[in-house]
């Protein structure tokens, strides 16, 4: 199987490049963005551009940003070449238009590629439809490196969206999206909460609070090593080159491997 890398100077696409090439993949190549001064490992094949890249791999790595989604999704679908997509602070415009390049090629989408985050979603959701919403307020909080530039983070919205699914409730209702700073008033019943912070080199610390009058049901999460994520999207990578077209999930890859 042959992987491209997008960003392969990026904190996550240098850890992908040494994971494909400690794999029986061939990583064929990344593609830096125009300007960058970040420094490149020896021996790592830089590819003109995405259209390029696409074009000489079997699966494409993408952990670049949200900016990039657009041109990324129309130079995959031209090329037929699967996509494995790890950016977050995607827009809804950005999940629409996954949802229907999907419809043409196999694209695993996770905010976050690491075994325990995967479970974490299932147990969250779990949790919300057993745990009356009336009683247990659901909160969400989420801790980033100093240098990560969407809030909350994609791990953290995903985890509010199985809060609301389990609890059949709709997630842009659910979710309160106003900071709690000032003179904010009491919280409202059955709202899903975030608490967000930012320092340091934190790789990503994820929990999700149930809390009612009388006790507490915490999961937490911390990912302490950024290998994690580029070990889970090669898992995928390696499944998804087997999959038809379609929309899949780090669930899907897990539970299908
Ligand atoms: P980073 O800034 O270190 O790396 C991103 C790289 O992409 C940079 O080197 C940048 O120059 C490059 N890039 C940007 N536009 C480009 C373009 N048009 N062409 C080629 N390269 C381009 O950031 P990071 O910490 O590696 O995170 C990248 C993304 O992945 C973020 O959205 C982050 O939230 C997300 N992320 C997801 C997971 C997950 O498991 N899904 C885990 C970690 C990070």
């Amino acid at each position: 199987m042959r992987i491209g890398i997008t960003g392969i100077a990026g904190r996550m696409g240098s850890l992908l490049a040494t994971e494909v090439t400690m794999s029986s993949a061939t990583l064929v190549g990344g593609t830096v963005r125009p300007g960058s001064t970040r420094l490149v490992p020896d021996g790592i094949n830089i590819v003109a551009d995405i259209s390029e890249l696409a074009q000489c791999s079997d699966v494409v790595i993408d952990f670049t940003g949200a900016s990039t989604v657009c041109d990324h999704a129309t130079a995959l679908v031209a090329s037929q070449t699967a996509w494995i997509l790890g950016s977050t602070g995607l827009s809804a415009e950005d999940e629409r238009l996954i949802e229907k390049v999907a419809q043409t090629i196999p694209v695993v989408h996770a905010a976050n590629f690491s075994a325990g985050v995967t479970l974490m979603l299932m147990l969250a959701e779990q949790m919300a439809a057993t745990l009356p919403e009336l009683t247990y307020d659901a909160e969400i909080s989420e801790m980033h490196h100093r240098h990560k530039v969407d809030s909350p983070s994609g791990t953290a919205i995903a985890l509010a969206r199985a809060v609301a699914k389990g609890r059949k409730q709709e997630f842009n209702d659910a979710i309160n999206q106003n900071p709690r700073f000032g003179h904010v008033g009491p919280r409202k019943v059955g709202e899903i909460g975030f608490a967000v912070m930012r320092g340091g080199s934190v790789v990503g610390d994820h929990a999700v609070i149930f809390a009612s009058p009388s006790e507490h049901l915490t999961i937490q999460h911390h990912a302490v090593d950024r290998r994690v994520f580029a070990a889970g999207a090669l898992q995928a990578a390696f499944w998804v080159n087997t999959q038809p077209a379609g929309l899949y999930s780090m669930q899907d890859v897990i539970r299908k491997a």
